[in-house]
């Protein structure tokens, strides 16, 4: 990500404000368009909980992805966006009866559905409209995604998905009732995951279940394998693309789709993280007796992974090139939470320097709030700026 070139504008600007780089971002849809060619019928879905700014959704719609939508909220916001319901998929634990008719009425591709009285739910739902609901049932495929236990999706333990063990029965119900058809499965078992054999293993699981499905005859028409491909958070500059190749050749080597099958996957941060930038002013440097705190104007209201999960965002200082020295990147807000990173090595910083927390542009401005009566934090992408 470029940055240096927007100093002058930044420093022109109120902060804090996430930047969104449109450059960037042009070559990561492109990337991950043409890698997603090698699987036939294959359809990406951005899983907007990532981010739902208008500028991302339209350069989404643009570059022809679906949407993953985890919310009622989501599925309208797509919808008025410009989004087809056929290009819609719909995931959650918690769907309300007011969601299940926003996807009804907007006739969504599928409910990605994970428990039976939430399919008993829909079919009644469906029956009152008069439709067909397309259910694809989420799997827990009990695969270890190797990352955080935060975000961790896809074991027994987590409160995802219906056990492989039910499968079948759920199918048998489904067909028994009148307003839903089994459409297809889907997975999705964590988030953040490098480790290509987390997908293997995930594919070899589909082609197993697949069979012991056709062995009873039944017909799914869509394979769905989720989200979760990570991004690199520590050389966000040196590698800011994801490994769209080795994932989706993953799933062209491993994965056997039937001819008639569609493929869809749920790409989140691995679409938008690396072109967004958290852009903070230094308020403050305050040396304190064993280390020096360099408080910035952003806090945990405006990006809260770190404090939610221990994330770490690579943390630059754009206006000094001092030589470095270790500061407490911390934020306004009362809570001893409200910290960015410990020990950090930064160029000597002052007060007025501009620091960029990198890797912003996923699970940043969507999990702000206004804790502390703080103002909503401002999008701003480069076209804009
Ligand atoms: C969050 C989520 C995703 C996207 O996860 P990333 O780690 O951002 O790729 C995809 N599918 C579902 C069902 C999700 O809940």
């Amino acid at each position: 990500m470029e940055l240096n070139k927007y100093i002058d504008k930044f420093k022109k600007t109120e902060t804090p404000f996430y930047f969104y780089d449109i450059d960037l971002l042009k070559q990561t849809f492109k990337e991950a368009q043409q890698h997603s060619q090698v699987i036939p019928n294959a359809m990406v879905h951005f899983a907007m909980k990532a981010n739902s700014n208008a500028s991302i959704l339209s350069y989404v719609h643009q570059a022809g992805f679906g949407i993953d939508a985890v919310s009622g909220g989501e599925i309208q916001r797509a919808v008025e966006l410009g989004f087809c319901g056929d290009r819609i998929v719909f995931a959650g634990v918690g769907k309300t009866d007011k969601e299940i008719l926003i996807g009804l009425d907007n006739d969504i591709l599928c409910f990605n559905v994970e428990s039976i009285p939430e399919i008993e739910v829909i079919n009644e739902l469906a029956k009152e409209r008069g439709k067909t609901a397309r259910l694809a049932i989420r799997v827990n495929p009990n695969i270890d995604a190797h990352t955080h236990k935060n975000i961790t999706t896809g074991l027994e333990e987590n409160k995802f998905g219906i056990a492989l063990e039910d499968l079948i029965p759920t199918i048998r119900m489904i067909q028994e009732l009148s307003n839903v058809e089994y459409y297809g499965l889907h997975f999705h078992i964590g988030s953040q995951i490098l480790d290509m054999e987390c997908f293997k293993a995930l594919s070899l699981k589909v082609n197993d279940i697949q069979e012991s499905l056709e062995a009873l005859h039944i017909q799914t028409n869509s394979i769905n394998i989720g989200g979760g491909l990570g991004i690199d958070y520590n050389h966000p500059q040196e590698k800011p693309i994801a490994d769209f190749k080795s994932y989706f050749n993953i799933f062209k080597d491993y994965l056997k789709l039937r001819p008639h099958q569609s493929f869809h996957c749920e790409l989140g941060r691995a679409l938008t993280a690396q072109y967004g930038a958290l852009i903070t002013r230094v308020i403050f440097v305050k040396k304190a007796k064993v280390k020096q705190f360099a408080i910035v104007d952003a806090g945990f209201s405006d990006l809260i992974r770190p404090s939610l999960y221990q994330s770490y965002h690579k943390a630059v200082n754009l206006t000094s090139n001092k030589p470095e020295e270790k500061y407490d990147l911390v934020g306004p807000i009362c809570e001893s939470t409200d910290v960015f990173g410990e020990n950090v090595s930064l160029p000597q910083t002052q007060r007025g320097d501009i620091i960029a927390l990198l890797s912003g542009g996923a699970y940043g401005h969507v999990m702000a709030s206004q804790y502390n009566c703080r103002p909503l934090i401002r999008e701003i992408t480069s076209e804009q700026l």
